[in-house]
């Protein structure tokens, strides 16, 4: 195995996610021969910092030695079972280990395999509650501006980045966008909670009009990830949690993403304290090492479904559903999480981050730092238009994978990063920053 070998035979045979083939016609692929905590190796010895964990689903670094020992343990016992009519132990203390974690009385958890998934079944059940509630008329979904929910046609409906989604257009779903509390967008004097509470009031005066047929608002709490990193303040939460009620609107909140401690607490609905009616998580459920999504609901949801009658459950289902390995992963994650404090420890570490950052948000082309929990970004003034990608490259010559989305570059680390590793990355992203 060489370097050069695989990423000539990848470029034929591999159909890459979120890119252009061609552009790899000069940028070479990174062929990746193993992983060790923060760190990628490619076969000739050169490694990478992994700032964005893998895009965003690591959580206790590549190959960690708790997550795989559960997985061994694990394939000796089952790999895999259908979960219609059968069920097995992972599964179930999945279920209710999530259920006690989470904000609520989320008690009934529903898996699929990827986030998009996630996002299809919530907005599902959403309007399947509705109808067996006698409630036909409620079909329309809202969501966040500049939000993200996944690929999918029903994720993407919901979704709204103009690359992503204008191609596909004519397949969706038309749903309408409310505005983005991103505090950036506040006007000048203005508080970030005051222009939340702006953005809320918005909601409120088109569900006046709406809220008859209207199913469900769907957000991504607190952190808009893929949409730029655009954090918002929490009373933005409470406000349309209150709104959403009000109206009898669901609200569904996106955390697939910032879920498992990355907002800073285990989930961020918890720094609004609200609980919202379907939960969706992903991404760093597993640790990063499987795919493997949740659904998570309260009881009045759930007993909507719950009749005599077939077509008034949820018929749902993906051959993997509920994966006993996946979940094992989940479960060893959740130890982890457990045995070593790991919320209260990522404070203390963030919070040493945060400092050490200083250089970076005095550099004079840094705009609109920001932080939250493990998560930093900044906006690079006078970007060229092909910043993106010619930061990436130049991360990659100095051992960092870091991938900016547009002008925002931002650190989404694994939480076992160590203060000499913060060091390099800001070091190189401010050499970086020198050139591109
Ligand atoms: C990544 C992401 C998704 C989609 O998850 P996939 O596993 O990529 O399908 C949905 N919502 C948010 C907020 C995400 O960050």
């Amino acid at each position: 195995m060489s370097n050069e070998n695989l990423l000539g035979r990848s470029r034929a045979a591999v159909w890459h996610p979120c890119t252009q083939m061609k552009q790899h016609e000069q940028l070479p692929l990174i062929p990746i021969s193993h992983g060790k905590g923060v760190w990628l190796y490619d076969f000739e010895g050169q490694r990478y910092l992994d700032a964005i964990s893998s895009w965003w689903v690591n959580l206790f670094g590549h190959a960690n030695p708790r997550i795989n020992a559960a997985l061994k343990d694990q394939l000796e016992k089952l790999e895999q079972v259908m979960l219609a009519g059968f069920t097995h132990a992972p599964v179930i203390e999945l279920s209710e280990r999530l259920s006690h974690l989470a904000p609520g009385k989320l008690g009934h958890c529903f898996y699929a395999s990827d986030g998009a998934s996630a996002i299809e079944i919530a907005l599902k059940m959403s309007f399947h509650f509705w109808r067996n509630s006698g409630q036909t008329q409620k079909i329309g979904f809202i969501s966040v501006a500049n939000g993200y929910h996944g690929e999918t046609l029903g994720a993407l409906s919901v979704t709204d980045v103009a690359l992503f989604k204008d191609t596909y257009a004519p397949l969706l779903r038309q749903t309408y966008q409310t505005p983005s509390p991103d505090w950036r967008l506040a006007a000048p004097g203005e508080s970030a909670e005051n222009y939340a509470l702006r953005c809320a009031d918005s909601l409120a005066q088109y569900l006046e009009q709406h809220h008859a047929t209207t199913a469900a608002l769907i957000v991504e709490p607190l952190v808009q990830c893929a949409g730029g990193m655009a954090m918002h303040h929490p009373m933005y939460l409470q406000r349309v949690r209150k709104i959403c009620d009000q109206f009898h609107v669901h609200l569904i909140a996106d955390e697939i993403a910032v879920g498992f401690g990355r907002s800073g607490t285990l989930f961020a609905c918890e720094q609004a304290a609200i609980v919202p009616d379907f939960l969706c998580l992903s991404k760093g459920l597993t640790g990063g090492y499987l795919p493997l999504s949740v659904v998570m609901t309260t009881d009045t949801i759930y007993s909507a479904f719950y009749h005599d009658e077939v077509a008034r459950g949820f018929l749902h289902s993906h051959s993997y559903t509920g994966n006993p390995l996946a979940c094992r992963a989940a479960l060893a994650t959740l130890d982890i999480f457990e045995q070593d404090d790991v919320i209260q420890a990522n404070r203390a570490k963030a919070a040493q981050f945060t400092q050490a950052m200083q250089p970076l948000r005095d550099h004079p082309r840094i705009r609109h730092f920001r932080h939250l929990g493990m998560i930093w970004a900044f906006d690079v003034a006078d970007a060229a238009p092909d910043f993106s990608l010619a930061f990436y490259q130049a991360a990659l010559q100095r051992g960092l994978l870091l991938r900016p989305l547009g002008n925002t570059v931002y650190f989404m680390p694994p939480y076992v990063i160590e203060e000499e590793e913060v060091a390099l990355l800001i070091e190189e992203t401010s050499s970086c920053l020198a050139l591109i």
